[in-house]
């Protein structure tokens, strides 16, 4: 396949920014281009929770959950240490793997018209005032008009974004099980968030009654139980017996667990008049929301639709993009990251246990604030 030629999109990286953005040019009879890097669906380290905004967004884009096998969870139960409150959750949230559903976006990418290059990873990207140049190693290089880079966790040469300011001593962890019929029928339902020392998991159901335990733990306690996966577990349930009953007689479906490092949590990035046009940036490389404590994948879906309708409206100008999502998750991220710091440490959890057992709806409250608002999405939404 030809890589890109002139007046073509490219998205750089088909998950839920790019693919949700090409959808959306595509569909508006622009021609796009998705070069992404895996030949084909597979896991991403992700809790897999998707809110009530994530879940419109995939209304807008045409992807039916329900089709999709998503399971139903209406109830958050917070663990810490042998306690346990449970509240109802303010919407019904979904839970699907990553496989499944970042696959069904990038085929409702193609099937609006975009053209997806899969199975190649872009090495290198430099810009000057009209063009931007993609490097794709052996596969060779070409010029474009307008790039949404939409790596994610990923940098690219050229473009890394300078995340010396956020808190990346992080490791996140996931896993998928089977669990017990018993269990699985007790967790049906719900998001169980677990806090334990130097981190926190999240445990739901996914499609198929498969469960989903991902956790983020600091390097520095992952180091001092014993640097691996066994060990960790070992000492969370130690520490939290609730998890070691969840995980009696329970299969793990993958050989060893997904990971990932140095997550620049907190990162926000920060647009000028002298950034170059063209280049828009989706997703976790224009913000990382901390996870738990904020949904990345609705601001991933807000970034990719909010991008691909400013760009059909005013072309090139990435500036008015940068500016708008700046705006638009600024809030969110910066209060997910003042808790997601306050629920690391011992005392910070038992603040944030108590105050949710006295005051469910204020912490309700909070959490609202962590999401992407809803005037933000409207705008999109209901664009003319
Ligand atoms: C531990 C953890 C738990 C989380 N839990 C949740 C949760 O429960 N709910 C929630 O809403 N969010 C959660 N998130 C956040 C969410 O996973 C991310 O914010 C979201 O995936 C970002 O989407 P994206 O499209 O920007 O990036 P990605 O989903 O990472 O997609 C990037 C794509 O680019 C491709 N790519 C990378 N480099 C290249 C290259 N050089 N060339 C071509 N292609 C490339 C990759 O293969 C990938 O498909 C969690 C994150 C972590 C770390």
């Amino acid at each position: 396949m030809r890589p890109g030629f002139k007046g073509e999109v490219v998205v750089v990286g088909g998950g839920l920014a790019g693919a949700s953005a090409a959808c959306i040019l595509a569909e508006a009879s622009r021609p796009v281009l998705v070069i992404e890097r895996d030949a084909t669906a597979r896991e991403k380290v992700c809790g897999e929770f998707l809110s009530i905004e994530a879940q419109t967004y995939l209304t807008y884009l045409g992807i039916g959950l329900d089709a999709l096998g998503a399971s139903r969870i209406s109830r958050l139960r917070l663990v810490r240490k042998s306690n346990r409150i449970e509240v109802g959750l303010p919407f019904v949230a979904r839970g699907l793997s990553r496989r499944v559903l970042d696959e069904a976006l990038l085929r409702k990418a193609e099937a609006c018209g975009s053209r997806i290059l899969r199975g190649l990873a872009v090495r290198s990207i430099s810009t000057d005032h009209t063009h931007i140049a993609i490097d794709m190693g052996p596969r060779g290089s070409f010029a474009a008009d307008s790039v949404f880079l939409a790596t994610g966790k990923h940098d690219v040469r050229g473009e890394k974004r300078p995340t010396a300011d956020a808190m990346n001593d992080l490791i996140g962890f996931k896993m998928h099980y089977r669990l017990a019929p018993r269990e699985r029928q007790t967790l049906d339902g719900a998001v169980e968030v677990i806090l334990f020392r130097g981190g926190y998991a999240g445990l739901q159901l996914v499609e198929q009654g498969i469960a989903n335990l991902c956790l983020a733990v600091s390097r520095q306690s992952f180091e001092r139980v014993g640097k691996s996966w066994g060990s960790l577990l070992d000492s969370i349930v130690d520490e939290c017996p609730h998890l070691g009953g969840r995980l009696l007689g329970a299969q793990p479906l993958f050989e060893r667990p997904l990971s990932i490092f140095q997550i620049p949590y907190g990162f926000l990035h920060a647009s000028d008049r002298q950034e170059p046009q063209g280049l828009f940036r989706l997703g976790d490389q224009v913000g990382v929301i901390p996870s738990f404590t904020g949904e990345g994948m609705s601001i991933a879906l807000h970034s990719g639709c909010l991008a691909a309708s400013i760009f059909l409206d005013h072309g090139r100008a990435a500036s008015i993009f940068h500016q708008r999502v700046k705006s638009d998750i600024r809030r969110s991220i910066r209060l997910a990251t003042a808790l997601n710091q306050t629920v690391r440490h011992a005392a910070g959890q038992q603040v944030v246990f108590h105050l949710s057992r006295l005051w469910p709806a204020a912490m309700r409250h909070v959490a609202t604030l962590t999401r992407v608002r809803e005037e933000a999405m409207n705008s999109v939404l209901f664009a003319p």
